[in-house]
């Protein structure tokens, strides 16, 4: 199982969006393992954006980040680093497809309501950065023979 890692964006909590997009997460089958709370720093948003600092429009994206709360959670599920991208759409969210979370709640190429990790690589250093082990909760839903075929597929 892989596990990536989502942020529910201020553009999605000051919109009341919390509850919403994270049932999407739920009922396609992606097991929450881990969840929180948390004003981000711009030291870690410097981090986390660190292939961004040099573009024109990182103020925006600090600014952005930090104008509330932000929600972390990680995500697991087979092949989850690329079935939550393919959930959350382009990230032009007037280009995102009908459909996806950015497709259905935002209309800005910034104000795209959620984070989701790029690649498995991605993925494990953005869960380390946000997330220490003890956070992280292993646990096996009940469902899970209702999910996936015995081998995994
Ligand atoms: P993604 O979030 O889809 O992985 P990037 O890593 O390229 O995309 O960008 C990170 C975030 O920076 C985007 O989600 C968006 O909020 C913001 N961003 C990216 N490109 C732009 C842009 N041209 N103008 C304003 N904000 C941008």
């Amino acid at each position: 199982m892989e596990k990536t890692l989502v942020i529910f964006k201020p553009s999605a909590v000051q919109r009341g969006l919390i509850g919403e997009i994270l049932s999407r997460f739920e009922r396609k089958g992606l097991t929450i393992v881990a969840m929180k709370m948390a004003r981000l720093s711009e030291a870690i948003l410097r981090e986390h954006y660190a292939h961004l600092v040099d573009r024109p429009f990182f103020p925006f994206i600090l600014d952005s980040m930090t104008a509330s709360p932000v929600v972390l959670m990680v995500l697991e599920g087979v092949d989850a680093v690329k079935v939550v991208r393919l959930l959350t759409g382009a990230t032009n969210s007037r280009e995102a497809l009908p459909g996806t979370i950015r497709g259905d709640f935002s209309m800005s190429g910034q104000e795209n309501v959620i984070h989701a990790s790029s690649s498995l690589e991605d993925a494990e250093v953005e869960v380390k950065r946000f997330f220490t082990p003890e956070e992280i909760c292993e646990w096996t839903p009940l469902i899970t023979p209702h999910l996936y075929s015995p081998d995994g597929k």
